[in-house]
């Protein structure tokens, strides 16, 4: 067992850190605006062929495995973590195709996740009965014409109004029993699809998060992902769901580790009681604590994404992560912000950010409740 990292993952990790260095200065400016947050992130995104880097090289990507994905999603996400979700999500939704989708369907969708002009893409699974019970999804869609009309409406979509396209989860029948589900690939100049509510969210303010509406969408045979096999879109979606855990786990890492370096930086120079606040045990144990937790939760996340990378069983480890993760960054990120006394109550601040966007964690990518049933179901 080997757990140094290579050279060029060094090199990875210094280069993703400049970038999010960046990002988190553009971001914590007092001017900051949603419309810099797609004129200068997304773009500096896109200019690295970040935005989707596990995209093949033959498709224009980076080809990074998971393993060095991981290293990209925990900087970014410890510069800021709106920055990160986009990048996630948009790893999610070219996930089916990568996984199954067709020659076509890859050279005609991959390419727009990659190089300078690089877009976002969505997945849309939520809607309004429920997320966790798939048995309750009403969006369908019917053969017509040689393709399909694609009805339904699913909220809670990170990259929502800038995706270049949506991989939308619906069934092709009424019944909607799980062999029914198919992955459909809607176009963003799709017609028939629409944004609804823009949704305001306690965290990732700026991952534009919302509904999509599918009304009367006409959807061509050849853009839904192994259209004629049964079962195709529920076995998708389990594996999608188990690779995009551990990039929770990164995100939850990358923000946990930001808050702890926030709080080891004001514990350095705070003077409290004649002497730096890191010296009084309580916080040099607080800060231990965090230290060791996030280092926990990276080690559990790397474990996921090796085995992915070995092709070994990832599926109960992708979920331990995502809970580990982001249980342990909602703990880091509020006991860090402790640590600050009173700067950690200021709203506007990045500690107060990172606070906010942990809450987010434990819920998407399968609440944690559903991550300990798929652990649970194999132990
Ligand atoms: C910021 C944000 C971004 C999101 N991004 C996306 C996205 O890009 N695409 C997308 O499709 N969705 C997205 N979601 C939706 C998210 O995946 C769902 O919110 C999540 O799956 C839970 O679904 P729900 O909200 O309908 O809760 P419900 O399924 O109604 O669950 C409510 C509560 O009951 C618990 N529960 C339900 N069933 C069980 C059970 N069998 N055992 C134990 N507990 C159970 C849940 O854990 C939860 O605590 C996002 C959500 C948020 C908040």
């Amino acid at each position: 067992m080997d757990f140094s990292l290579s050279i060029e993952q060094n090199k990875v990790i210094l280069w993703a850190r400049e970038i999010a260095a960046e990002i988190k200065k553009t971001a914590l400016h007092p001017e900051f605006s949603a419309e810099q947050f797609e004129g200068k992130i997304i773009r500096l995104l896109a200019q690295n062929n970040l935005l989707c880097p596990t995209i093949p090289i033959e498709y224009g990507g980076l080809g990074l495995d998971r393993f060095t994905t991981a290293l990209v999603i925990e900087e970014i996400a410890a510069g800021f973590p709106s920055a990160a979700a986009v990048v996630d999500a948009t790893i999610h939704a070219a996930e089916p195709i990568l996984l199954a989708g067709s020659r076509w369907q890859k050279e005609e969708y991959l390419p727009a996740l990659t190089g300078v002009n690089a877009g976002t893409a969505s997945f849309a699974l939520t809607e309004a009965a429920g997320g966790s019970d798939l048995s309750l999804l009403q969006s369908s869609a019917v053969i017509s014409d040689g393709g399909f009309v694609l009805n339904g409406r699913k909220d809670w979509v990170i990259n929502a109004d800038r995706a270049k396209f949506v991989a939308v989860i619906a069934a092709i029948e009424s019944n909607q029993k799980k062999a029914a589900l198919r992955v459909f690939i809607v176009p963003q100049a799709a017609k028939g699809f629409h944004l609804g509510v823009k949704r305001k969210t306690i965290g990732l303010d700026y991952a534009y998060i919302g509904e999509t509406i599918f009304d009367n969408a006409y959807i061509e045979k050849n853009n839904v992902i192994k259209s004629d096999e049964a079962g195709s879109g529920y076995l998708l979606l389990t594996q999608t769901f188990d690779l995009g855990r551990a990039m929770v786990g990164a995100t939850s890492v990358g923000i946990a580790r930001a808050a702890y370096e926030t709080a080891l930086e004001y514990a350095e120079n705070r003077i409290q009681f004649g002497t730096r606040i890191r010296n009084h045990q309580t916080i040099a144990f607080a800060l231990a604590d965090m230290a060791t937790k996030i280092e926990m939760a990276r080690l559990i996340t790397w474990k996921a994404c090796w085995l992915m990378d070995q092709g070994g069983d990832y599926s109960v480890i992708s979920a331990m992560a995502k809970v580990a993760a982001s249980t342990i960054a909602q703990e880091v990120t509020t006991g860090a912000a402790d640590i600050l006394g009173a700067k950690g109550c200021e709203k506007g601040s990045f500690i107060e950010q990172l606070v906010r966007d942990a809450r987010i964690l434990t819920t998407i990518e399968g609440t944690n409740h559903m991550q300990k049933l798929v652990i649970s179901s194999q132990l």
